[in-house]
């Protein structure tokens, strides 16, 4: 998917540093880098959902209450439920607004959330685990 960027400014060494802006292209959790890398940076991770809701943690949901179209009230939105890949584990619906609610224990932290949040709320964000 393109999901990882290179950046050779960031290393001073000069050579390419991976990252990931999950807003404009969010992990699809295929585990393909995973099989790909030459040195143990990455190990190898099976791409079924229930290895990788396992073995991979990429980041933590951070959510913006004061944001969100569901928990404002300015808007039906439930997009970052739907698109979530791990729906009733790494989030789920609640109260009359049916509002998100994250679990970062269960959550790898793909960002597809981040990416399907609509302008103008961004009201989730994946912080990197460092
Ligand atoms: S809550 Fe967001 S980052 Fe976590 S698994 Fe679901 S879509 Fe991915
Ligand atoms: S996609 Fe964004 S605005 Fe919509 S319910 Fe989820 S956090 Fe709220």
């Amino acid at each position: 998917m393109k999901a990882i960027q290179f950046d050779s400014s960031l290393d001073p060494r000069g050579g390419d540093t991976p990252f990931i802006v999950a807003r404009e292209q969010a992990c699809i959790a295929c585990m393909e880098c995973t099989q790909v890398c030459p040195t143990d940076a990455l190990l190898p991770i099976a791409s079924e959902l229930t290895v990788v809701a396992r073995q991979v943690r990429l980041g933590t949901p951070v959510l913006t209450k004061g944001k969100c179209l569901a928990w404002t009230g300015k808007g039906i939105c439930r997009l970052c439920y739907y698109v979530c890949p791990l729906p009733e584990s790494a989030v789920r619906l609640d109260g009359a607004r049916q509002g998100p609610v994250f679990d970062p224990t269960a959550c790898i932290g793909c960002g597809l959330c981040e990416e399907a949040c609509p302008e103008p709320a961004r009201a989730i964000r994946i912080e990197p685990i460092a």
